[in-house]
């Protein structure tokens, strides 16, 4: 299991890529500044010539690390987003430096328009400004490349693109001695002064970051040792390229893709998590540093220190970095402000109606910033962070710390070699797929189980990383699907697993096998069957599971039964091995076998209900209770309150009658919420000022009616309790669903789009 910081804790993220990004920012700043030129040339040379050419493409690849892909049939919503504030930053930055430029005479030089042009394009308004054009034109460009050839053509593209500009740049001392090729860059030169732009050099990195994302991390060793071979290869080149003379420019190196690449992996390694602060300080330290240089230079003057704030190199970097990070702190700090006054303003719509939204989902986010201040609830009851539930007329109260703690128990009760795969499917079971798997990202959880492919893929689109694997079917057609986002797919029977090596994608594949429950997966004493997976070309097996259909009940028959399933599987492994095959991932048991056979040897264990904090109500499902909480509360509101008189009937069919005067009230939640139309008539109540409140008559679609006879102070607008506690009173998933006849499962995966998810930290 890949730990972080012990991999235990919640905010054991440490987030790597956001902070390098700023020391990219310093790395640009030292380009411009020639920090070490007072003492070395040589050393000056290998720093912002060489190891400071890491800086923007770092930029791009983390740019295409979180580029989210552009589908077929679909408008590109991060594509749209992602040009429109690059725009707007490109439309400012150009203002800030129209100053500068009047200065310098940018304007007097008799530029044609052509020219102006070529520079809004390409080249920058001023020297820096060529990244955000560039940023751009390689963003559409590569989003173009992958839709339309796919991710492996579009990479092979990308770097070609990259060798041309390797020719036009530091390699230019060669192109130059063949006259066709030098005719060639000579029109490209026509366009652009460099072949460092949004053509040549971001594509190549951008793509980089996409390939990242969508293939599997690398080790901490192979990737230490590649970054320290590729770092040496490249200053070789660099001093080599210099000695040759062959420089027209010295920005792209042949080996520098390698060296991102490699620092990418062992940042991510390192990385969990976000830091949205560092992000925007790197963004703001490279887009304000020239107009520090002109301040540091403007100070040596004024000051008459001219040979410490200009001509002292060291001092005059740290002068102009230092006066760019505070610049960039106040305007981060200036953002959070504004962004936090949005945030407050848009929380209220964003958990209004995202059930169904992935767009919702997203926004949500924002509600575990730990940075933003939390203010206490206070609704009794309720979590901190749950104040935004005023006005909602259902809602559903998620506490993400729950979900990890539950993780926690549960890993806690396997084997350390047994991981924990979190299954999300239907939606999370309704506590939100997205939300979910990134808080158990951060914890370290890094498998992930759902039923479809549109589950996988949202996922995938809202970052997701580690294994995603689709427990139920995929049509095979979909084959390239599955490979370009990296999802893992269960082999059901093998015409499937044929079927779906018809196609030529390679897939990864986990094989079902059936021993005993008689739903998916080939029959456990078919090892012929399984044999002929292995066989297939285009099936790249990751791992073997089943599932245990009683492994929630203790009775002697029932136990019987689970262990003649796990004695079928485990003799198919043995068969498969013998015959040499690798048989990869094994996992076996769900909630149930976690808690009642926690001692299997497996690699992976598919915690569901369990991780909510909602197992199932029977007597006799577990040998141990361990020290799950609930994750989820489910709330609604008094709609209307009245009195009625003996013999009077309530809601549909009549089926209740007043057998003396009683005040009842109408709760803002029905069937068409995901409460069953089984609670009618079935004894259970709902919680309103901390006490019980039956339910009476028939539950209906968006409405159902409770006694508040005992409950005087009662009103309209009050907050009602259908899951959860209020004051001293609990009612359980369990118990609701006890009183419904079904499980917990179904109640909370069926909850409706109408219930407002809303996410809180306890
Ligand atoms: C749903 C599902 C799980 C999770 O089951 P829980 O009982 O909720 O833990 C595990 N494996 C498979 C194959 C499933 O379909």
């Amino acid at each position: 299991m890949r730990k972080t910081g012990g991999g235990q804790g919640q905010g054991a993220s440490f987030p790597a890529l956001d902070w390098f990004r700023l020391l990219a920012a310093a790395l640009v700043v030292g380009i411009h500044t020639s920090p070490l030129a007072s003492f070395t040339a040589g050393g000056d040379f290998i720093l912002t010539r060489i190891i400071g050419r890491i800086g923007v493409p770092f930029f791009l690849t983390v740019t295409g690390y979180f580029m989210e892909p552009w589908e077929k049939g679909k408008t590109w919503e991060w594509g749209k987003r992602y040009l429109k504030k690059m725009a707007v930053l490109y439309g400012v930055s150009i203002l800030l430096y129209l100053p500068l430029n009047l200065y310098s005479g940018y304007f007097r030089q008799g530029l044609s328009v052509w020219g102006y042009l070529k520079d809004l394009f390409f080249d920058g308004t001023f020297y820096h400004l060529w990244y955000l054009p560039a940023a751009m034109i390689g963003v559409i460009l590569t989003g173009l490349l992958v839709r339309t050839a796919g991710l492996p053509a579009a990479m092979v593209i990308g770097c070609g693109l990259y060798g041309i500009g390797l020719l036009g740049d530091s390699y230019y001392g060669i192109t130059e001695g063949i006259p066709l090729l030098r005719r060639l860059f000579d029109l490209i030169f026509r366009v652009s002064d460099y072949t460092r732009n949004g053509l040549f050099l971001a594509p190549v990195f951008l793509l980089e970051g996409l390939w990242i994302r969508r293939h599997d991390r690398k080790g901490l060793l192979p990737c230490s040792l590649l970054l320290l071979a590729a770092s040496a290869g490249m200053m070789a080149e660099g001093l080599a390229v210099q000695r040759m003379e062959w420089s027209r420019h010295d920005s792209m190196y042949l080996l520098l893709p390698v060296v991102m690449y490699a620092l990418f992996q062992l940042l991510l390694a390192a990385n969990r998590g976000e830091d949205r602060r560092a992000r925007d300080l790197s963004l703001a330290v490279y887009l304000i540093h020239p107009w520090m240089i002109v301040a540091a230079r403007a100070a040596g003057k004024l000051l008459h220190l001219e040979w410490l704030f200009i001509d002292q190199s060291l001092f005059h970097y740290l002068t102009v970095l230092t006066g760019s990070v505070i610049c960039g702190l106040i305007f981060a700090l200036w953002q959070e402000r504004m962004g936090m006054k949005r945030r407050e303003k848009n929380m209220e719509d964003r958990n209004m109606w995202n059930g169904n939204m992935p767009d919702g989902r997203m926004s949500d986010r924002n509600i575990l910033n730990k940075n933003m201040p939390v203010k206490k609830n206070v609704v009794a009851g309720g979590l901190p962070g749950f104040e935004i539930s005023a006005g909602k007329r259902a809602w559903a109260e998620i506490d993400l710390d729950a979900i990890c703690h539950n993780s926690r128990v549960l890993k806690d009760m396997l084997p350390d070699s047994c991981r924990l795969m979190a299954v999300v499917k239907a939606d999370g079971y309704g506590h939100g797929a997205v939300p979910v798997a990134e808080a158990l990202s951060r914890t370290g959880v890094s498998s992930f189980a759902v039923a479809a492919l549109e589950e996988g893929i949202r996922l995938r689109q809202a970052g997701i990383r580690g294994e995603i694997l689709i427990l139920g079917y995929t049509d095979p057609a979909r084959a390239d699907i599955l490979s370009q986002y990296d999802l893992s797919q269960t082999v059901v029977d093998l015409d499937y697993g044929r079927r779906l090596d018809t196609y030529a994608a390679d897939v990864k594949v986990h094989i079902g096998i059936d021993t005993g429950m008689h739903r998916l997966g080939i029959p456990a004493e078919a090892v012929e069957q399984a044999e002929e997976l292995y066989a297939c070309r285009h099936l790249r097996i990751q791992g073997i599971f089943s599932h245990l259909c009683v492994s929630d009940s203790l009775s002697d028959e029932d136990v019987v039964y689970t262990h003649w399933q796990i004695t079928r599987f485990y003799r198919l492994i043995s068969h498969l091995q013998e015959k040499g095959l690798d048989t990869g991932q094994l996992h076996i048991q769900a909630s149930f076998g976690i808690i009642n056979y926690p001692d299997l040897p497996c690699s992976l264990a598919r915690a569901g209900i369990a991780l909510y904090g909602a197992l199932s109500p029977e007597e006799n499902s577990c040998r141990v209770r361990p020290d799950l909480r609930p994750a989820l509360s489910l709330h609604a509101r008094i709609g209307s309150v009245k009195d009625i008189h003996m013999g009077d009937c309530v809601s549909y069919g009549r089926t209740f009658t007043a057998e003396s005067d009683m005040r009842i009230a109408a709760v803002t939640i029905g069937y068409a919420d995901g409460v069953p139309r089984s609670l009618s008539g079935a004894g259970g109540w709902v919680l309103i000022h901390g006490k019980k409140a039956p339910v009476i008559g028939r539950v209906c679609m968006d409405q159902l009616m409770a006694d508040v006879s005992g409950i005087p102070e009662a009103a309209s607008g009050d907050r009602v309790t259908l899951i959860g506690r209020d004051g001293r009173e609990e009612i359980t998933c369990e118990m609701l669903s006890a009183w419904c006849g079904t499980i917990p499962n179904e109640i909370l995966s069926r909850l409706g789009s109408r219930i407002a998810r809303i996410y809180g930290v306890s």
